[in-house]
C-alpha cells in the first residue's frame, strides 16, 4: 500500500475508496503499461494537495470506477453517502463529453459549464485528472495526444486560469505546448536556453543583494527568489514582441514575498531607492486586482550592471491565493482555526475582486460549520452567479436574471452602446430577455447607434446603467447643457506599454491640461478604454487632436463629446 494513505484514520473515508478504487481497477494496465490504479492516486494526490476536503480525495480516486469497471453510482452512495456520489457523478458525465467535433464544441463547453455551475470541486477534480493524462500523454496515439492537448489549451486551463489557480493553468499549457507546437518548442528550447542560464544565475546573485536592502528598510521577506516564466506562457509573449528575447525583461523575474501589504509598498520603495524603475512598467494589481483575482506589484529597474529586471511583490496570502485560486479557499477552511491567518487574509483589499471569491470569504466568516460551508456552496452559491458563453465559447460571468445588454457592455462599451438586438442559442430574443447558464450569446449591433432609456428598467449589472446615462446624455442637449463643462475624448486601443505616456505627450504639446483620465483593460486584455477629460476645446483644437491621437501606435477609434 502507497505509504500517502497511512497519513489518514483507519475509518476515513478516503482509505475505504482508496481500497475499493485499488480492488475495482485491479489487473487494469494504463497504456504507461503502469497499474490503472497509479493515475487514481495521482489525481487524489493533486486534490489533496490542493487542500480540498475528504469527500473530494475520495471522489478523486473513485473517478473512473462508474464508468471502467463494475462499481455503480448506487454503490458508492451506499458506502460513501450523498456528498461523494454526487461528485463522482459529475466527474463521469464529464469524462463523457466529447469535444472532437468541432460543431459539437459549443454544445459540450455548454455542459461543462452547467456542470461547472453545479459544484467547483467537480471542476477541481477534473483539472487534477487532466494534469495526470498530460504527464503521461507520450504513450498515447499521435491523433489523441493533438486531441488532449487541443482541450487542455482550449478548455481547462482557461478554466483553471479562471479560477485563478494560476499554477496549475500553466502546467496544464506547458504540458500541451510540445505537442501542439512542437516545432516552435524546438526552437524555444535552443533559443532560450543559453539566455535564460544567464539570466537565472544573474537573478541568483541579486537574491542576497535584495534581502540586504530590504532588511534596511526593517523588511524582513518569507522569500526572495527567482521565478522562471513558463513556456508556454513566454511564447504567446514572444508572439507580440517580434520574437524579440531581448524585450522580454520576466523571462526570469525576482519575486519577493512579505508579511503585509504595507510592506508591499515599502519593498517597491526600497527597490526603486536602489534602481530606477522603466516608466510606464509598473502594475499595481493589489489596488487593481486582474479579473481572475491576481494579486502583486509588478515592477522593472535598471537594477545590478543595468541589466532590466523584473520584480513582483506580494504577501505569502496573496500569493497561495494567486497560485491555487479557489482551492485556496478550501485551503484555507481547513485551517481557519489558526487566528494569525484569518486576520492577514482579511486584511488584504478586496477591491475588484470576482464576486464568488468575495462571497465565499464572507460565508467562511459566518459559516462555522464545514459540512453546512459545503452546502452553502452547492446550493447557495451558485444561485446568483450565470456562466454564459460567446459564440467564441469564452466564459463570461454574471450576476444572475442578466440580460443581453449587461452582457454586451461586460464585452465592451461600444458593443453595448451599438447593440440592437441579440441572439441567444441562435434564436432572437428582445433585449431585456433573461439569461441563463450555458446560453450562446450573440450580439447584433449598428454602429452610430445609442442606447435607449428603457434599458435601465432591466440591467442587472452598473456598468451598463453608468454607461447608458453617460451616452444618453450626449444625445439629449438639455442634459447636456447643464451638465458637461469639459471636452472629452474616448479612445478604444491596443492594451500596450507606454500608451498612455504617448496620448498624454499628444496632450502635452498643446498646452493642454488633463483634468480627468480613466482607462479599463476588457476582460482579454487586448482592448482598452481610455477616457481623457480637459477644458473646454475649440473645434479646431479638437481636430488637431483628433488626427493626432489617431497616428499613436496602438489607436483603434477615437470619438470626442465638447463642451
Ligand atoms: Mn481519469
Amino acid at each position: 500500500m502507497d505509504e500517502w494513505i497511512s497519513h489518514y484514520n483507519k475509518d476515513s473515508i478516503v482509505r475505504a475508496a482508496f481500497i475499493m478504487a485499488e480492488t475495482a481497477h485491479k489487473g487494469v494496465l494504463r497504456s504507461t503499461g503502469d497499474p490503472y490504479f497509479t493515475h487514481c492516486l495521482a489525481v487524489a494526490k493533486t486534490v489533496a494537495g490542493l487542500g480540498l476536503d475528504e469527500h473530494s480525495i475520495a471522489a478523486a480516486l473513485l473517478h473512473d470506477t462508474v464508468e471502467d469497471t463494475e462499481i455503480t453510482i448506487e454503490t458508492i452512495e451506499n458506502k460513501f453517502g450523498k456528498g461523494v456520489a454526487f461528485l463522482v457523478d459529475g466527474l463521469t458525465k464529464l469524462k463523457n463529453l466529447d469535444y472532437s467535433k468541432k460543431s459539437a464544441k459549443g454544445e459540450n463547453l455548454r455542459k461543462f459549464v452547467l456542470s461547472f455551475a453545479k459544484d467547483l470541486r467537480v471542476v477541481i477534480i477534473k483539472l487534477a485528472d487532466r494534469l495526470h493524462n498530460m504527464q503521461t500523454l507520450k504513450s498515447l496515439s499521435l491523433e489523441r495526444q493533438q486531441r488532449m492537448a487541443w482541450e487542455t489549451t482550449e478548455i481547462y486551463a482557461p478554466i483553471a486560469y479562471r479560477l485563478g489557480m494560476q499554477q496549475l493553468s500553466g502546467e496544464l499549457e506547458d504540458l500541451a505546448f510540445p505537442y501542439l507546437h512542437p516545432e516552435e518548442n524546438e526552437w524555444l528550447t535552443k533559443a532560450v536556453k543559453d539566455e535564460y542560464e544567464t539570466r537565472h544565475e544573474y537573478t541568483k546573485k541579486l537574491v542576497p543583494i535584495v534581502k540586504k536592502l530590504l532588511e534596511q528598510d526593517d523588511i524582513h521577506p518569507i522569500a526572495v527568489d527567482a521565478r522562471a516564466k513558463r513556456r508556454a506562457s513566454l511564447y504567446k509573449k514572444l508572439l507580440r514582441y517580434e520574437m524579440d528575447l531581448d524585450r522580454v525583461y520576466d523571462l526570469v523575474a525576482v519575486r519577493v514575498i512579505v508579511n503585509t501589504v504595507t510592506e508591499c509598498y515599502t519593498a517597491l520603495g526600497s527597490i526603486h531607492k536602489s534602481w530606477a524603475p522603466l516608466p510606464n512598467r509598473f502594475r499595481d494589481y493589489i489596488a487593481r486586482p486582474k479579473q481572475n483575482g491576481y494579486k502583486s506589484l509588478h515592477t522593472t529597474v535598471f537594477c545590478v550592471d543595468n541589466i532590466i529586471t523584473e520584480f513582483q511583490i506580494r504577501t505569502q496570502e496573496m500569493h497561495e491565493e494567486n497560485e491555487f485560486g479557489v482551492a485556496a479557499h478550501w485551503g484555507y477552511q481547513q485551517t481557519k482555526s489558526n487566528p494569525k491567518k484569518v486576520k492577514s487574509w482579511l486584511g488584504i483589499g478586496n477591491r475588484n475582486e470576482l464576486a464568488w471569491v468575495e462571497q465565499l470569504r464572507n460565508w467562511q466568516s459566518q459559516i462555522p460549520d464545514s459540512e453546512e460551508f459545503e452546502e452553502s456552496v452547492k446550493a447557495e452559491f451558485f444561485k446568483d452567479r450565470i456562466y454564459v458563453l460567446t459564440p467564441q465559447n469564452d466564459i463570461i460571468d454574471l450576476p444572475a436574471q442578466s440580460t443581453p445588454v449587461d452582457f454586451a457592455y461586460r464585452i465592451h462599451t461600444r458593443i453595448g452602446n451599438e447593440c440592437v438586438g441579440a441572439k441567444v442559442n441562435g434564436n432572437i430574443v428582445p433585449l431585456s430577455h433573461e439569461l441563463h447558464s450555458g446560453d450562446v450569446v450573440e450580439i447584433i449591433t449598428q454602429k452610430g447607434k445609442k442606447p435607449s432609456e428603457s434599458w435601465l428598467s432591466f440591467v442587472k449589472t452598473s456598468l451598463p446603467r453608468k454607461q447608458i446615462r453617460r451616452a444618453l446624455q450626449t444625445t439629449l442637449p438639455w442634459f447636456k447643457k447643464e451638465t458637461k463643462k469639459f471636452t472629452e475624448f474616448r479612445i478604444h486601443c491596443d492594451d500596450r506599454p507606454g500608451y498612455l505616456k504617448d496620448i498624454g505627450s499628444v496632450f502635452a504639446e498643446h498646452r493642454i491640461t488633463i483634468t480627468h483620465l480613466t482607462s479599463a483593460t476588457d476582460n482579454r486584455r487586448k482592448l482598452s478604454t481610455v477616457t481623457i477629460q480637459c477644458d473646454p476645446l475649440q473645434m479646431d483644437t479638437v481636430e488637431k487632436l483628433m488626427v493626432k491621437i489617431k497616428r499613436v501606435q496602438g489607436t483603434r477609434t477615437v470619438s470626442y463629446l465638447l463642451g
